[in-house]
C-alpha cells in the first residue's frame, strides 16, 4: 500500500473583521486630517494587493503635529495627575484587548507576519505594555527615587518624536507611546512606510478612549517625514528603532542640540548551544530565534554557535525540524513563516545569501513551495561559516541562519562578542553556573538562557555598541522620558 501523505487543510482567519478605508489622512490634534503632500500606497506583501492610500506628511504637516503635541503638553497632559493619565492608558489597553482580533488581522495583512504570531505574541504584548505603564503613571517618584526631591514626582521631557520600523509595527508603537504618555509627555509618531495601518487603527482607539486631542499624533510617510520630525526644533526627545545607518544619521542631526535621544538599532545575536544542552529544546529555541517573524527581528539569533562535539547531531535535528515549517499565507492559522515585508527587503536577503554562497559557506533549505505572488524566502541555513564571512557579520534581517562551531566556553564568548552589535544573545546549557558566567561575559543587552525571543514589558531591552543606546521596557524605560 502506498504511503498516505497527510496535508494540512487551509485554516484561514477571516479578514472580514477589518474595515480598511480606501484612503487615510494624518492623525493630528485628535482628528484625521488631509496632508499637504502626496500620498502613497500600502500593500499586502503576501499578495501585492493595494490595501489603502496613505497621506505622506511633509514638513508643514509635521510642524502642525508637533504644535498640537506642544499645546496638549502645556495645557493638559503635563498638568494632569498621574492617576488620571493612568485611567486613559488602562482604557487604551482594554480597548486593544477588545479589538485584538481586528488588530492582529490588520497587522498580518499589512506586514506579512503569520496570524498566530500577531494574535498570540504581538497584540497581547502590546496590551501588556499599556497595562504595565498605566501602573507606573502615578508612581513615578518610586521609579526614580534619586532624580527629584524626596516624594516629588520626576518631570516629563515635553514633546517626543518617535520613529518606528516595519517589523513589529504595533508592538514598537506600544514600546514608544506607553512609557512616554505614562510619564506625562505627548508624542508625534511616524510609522514605517510599508506598515502604517495598525498605527492608524491605534489612532481610532485613542479617539475611542477619549484621549485629549494632541496627546498622540500619527504622521505617516517615508524617510523624509522622519527627518522632518527629528529635525523639528520643538521636539524635546527623539526615540528611534531601525537600522544602524539611519540611527547614526539621527545622532548626527541632534548632536549639539538639547534633544534627548534613545536609539534601538540592529543586531547579530549569537545563540550558543553547549554539549550538555537539552538538544530538542535547543532546536525549538533556534527555530524561534531565527524564523520567528521571518527573521525580521533586531534581536534574532542569526548566528548559531554550536559546540563542535554535538554539531552534527544538532544540525540533523535542526534540518528535520526546519522541514516541518510551513511557509505561506500569513492569515492561515497553520502558517509558521509568512511573507517578507517588501521587495527591497527580499532583494537584500537574496543578495546576502548569494554572497554567503560565493564566500564558500554551504547553503541549505528544506523543500518548500513558495506562492507565486508576493515576497517570499524559504527558511535557510548556512554551514561552514567563518567569522569573516559577511553573513556572519551583517544583519540579514530575514529567515537565514549562519552556523559556526566552537570548542571551549572562552572560544564561544570570543566569537559571540566578535560583532559590531550587542543587542541580545542566547545560551543553552544544563549548568546554571555556566549560564551566569556566560551572561557576565557576553556583551549584549539581553541574554536569554535556555529560551529565546521572550519579551515582557517589565524587562528592559536595549543594546551595546552599534545596537544603540538607552533602554526600553521596565522601570528603566521610564528614565528615557523623564528629566
Ligand atoms: P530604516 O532604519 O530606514 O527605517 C526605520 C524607520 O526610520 C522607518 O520609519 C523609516 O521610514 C525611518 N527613516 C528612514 N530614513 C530616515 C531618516 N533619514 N530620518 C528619520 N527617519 C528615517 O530601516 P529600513 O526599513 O530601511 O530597513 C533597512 C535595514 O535596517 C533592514 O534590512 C534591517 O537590516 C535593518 N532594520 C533593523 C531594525 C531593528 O529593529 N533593529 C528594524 C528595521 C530595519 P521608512 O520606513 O518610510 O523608510
Amino acid at each position: 500500500m502506498a504511503d498516505t501523505i497527510f496535508e494540512y487543510a487551509p485554516a484561514p482567519e477571516s479578514r472580514s473583521i477589518v474595515d480598511i478605508r480606501p484612503s487615510y489622512g494624518l492623525f493630528v490634534d485628535g482628528a484625521f486630517v488631509d496632508g499637504h503632500g502626496k500620498s502613497f500606497k500600502t500593500i499586502s506583501p503576501a499578495t501585492e494587493e493595494v490595501l489603502a492610500e496613505v497621506a505622506e506628511a511633509d514638513e508643514a504637516d509635521v510642524d502642525l503635529a508637533v504644535k498640537a503635541a506642544r499645546r496638549a503638553y502645556d495645557r493638559v497632559w503635563s498638568k494632569m495627575p498621574g492617576r488620571e493619565r493612568a485611567k486613559y492608558l488602562y482604557r487604551i489597553a482594554r480597548t486593544i484587548q477588545e479589538r485584538s482580533r481586528e488588530l492582529a488581522v490588520l497587522e498580518s495583512l499589512d506586514n506579512g507576519k503569520p496570524i498566530k504570531e500577531s494574535r498570540d505574541v504581538d497584540v497581547p504584548t502590546v496590551a501588556a505594555h499599556f497595562f504595565y505603564y498605566a501602573g507606573w503613571a502615578d508612581k513615578l517618584a518610586y521609579a526614580m527615587p534619586h532624580s527629584a526631591g524626596r516624594g516629588a514626582d520626576p518631570q516629563p521631557l515635553g514633546v517626543a518624536g518617535q520613529i518606528i520600523p516595519w517589523n513589529f509595527p504595533l508592538l514598537m508603537l506600544a514600546w514608544k507611546i506607553a512609557p512616554a504618555l505614562a510619564c506625562g509627555n505627548t508624542v508625534v509618531l511616524k510609522p514605517a512606510e510599508t506598515t502604517p495601518l495598525t498605527a492608524l487603527l491605534f489612532a481610532e482607539i485613542c479617539q475611542q478612549a477619549d484621549l485629549p486631542p494632541g496627546v498622540v499624533n500619527i504622521v505617516t510617510g517615508a524617510g523624509a517625514t522622519g527627518q522632518a520630525l527629528v529635525g523639528h526644533p520643538d521636539v524635546d526627545k527623539v526615540a528611534f528603532t531601525g537600522s544602524t545607518e539611519v540611527g547614526k544619521a539621527i545622532a548626527r542631526t541632534v548632536a549639539g542640540t538639547t534633544k534627548r535621544v534613545t536609539l534601538e538599532l540592529g543586531g547579530k545575536a549569537a545563540n550558543i548551544v553547549f554539549d550538555d544542552a537539552p538538544l530538542d529544546q535547543a532546536v525549538e529555541g533556534i527555530v524561534n530565534g531565527i524564523f520567528f517573524n521571518q527573521g525580521h527581528v533586531c534581536c534574532a539569533g542569526s548566528r548559531l554557535l554550536v559546540q563542535e562535539s554535538i554539531a552534527d547531531e544538532l544540525l540533523a535535528k535542526l534540518k528535520r525540524r526546519m522541514s516541518t515549517l510551513r511557509v505561506g499565507d500569513p492569515l492561515d492559522k497553520n502558517t509558521d513563516i509568512g511573507a517578507i515585508n517588501s521587495a527591497e527587503q527580499l532583494a537584500k536577503i537574496r543578495e546576502l545569501s548569494e554572497i554567503g554562497e560565493a564566500e564558500g559557506a554551504g547553503r541549505w533549505s528544506p523543500e518548500c513551495e513558495l506562492p507565486s505572488n508576493g515576497f517570499w524566502f524559504p527558511p535557510t541555513l548556512f554551514t561552514g561559516v567563518s567569522q569573516a564571512h559577511r553573513i556572519a557579520r551583517e544583519e540579514i534581517f530575514g529567515p537565514v541562519l549562519s552556523v559556526l562551531t566552537f570548542r571551549t566556553p572562552s572560544e564561544a564568548v570570543e566569537k559571540a562578542n566578535n560583532t559590531p552589535y550587542g543587542l541580545s544573545a542566547g545560551v543553552w546549557t544544563d549548568k546554571g553556573s555556566r549560564i551566569l558566567s556566560m551572561a557576565n561575559q557576553l556583551r549584549a543587552g539581553v541574554v536569554w538562557a535556555n529560551t529565546f525571543n521572550k519579551f515582557d514589558p517589565t524587562s528592559p531591552f536595549g543594546g551595546y555598541k552599534e545596537s544603540g543606546y538607552g533602554r526600553e521596557g521596565g522601570r528603566h524605560g521610564l528614565e528615557a522620558y523623564l528629566k
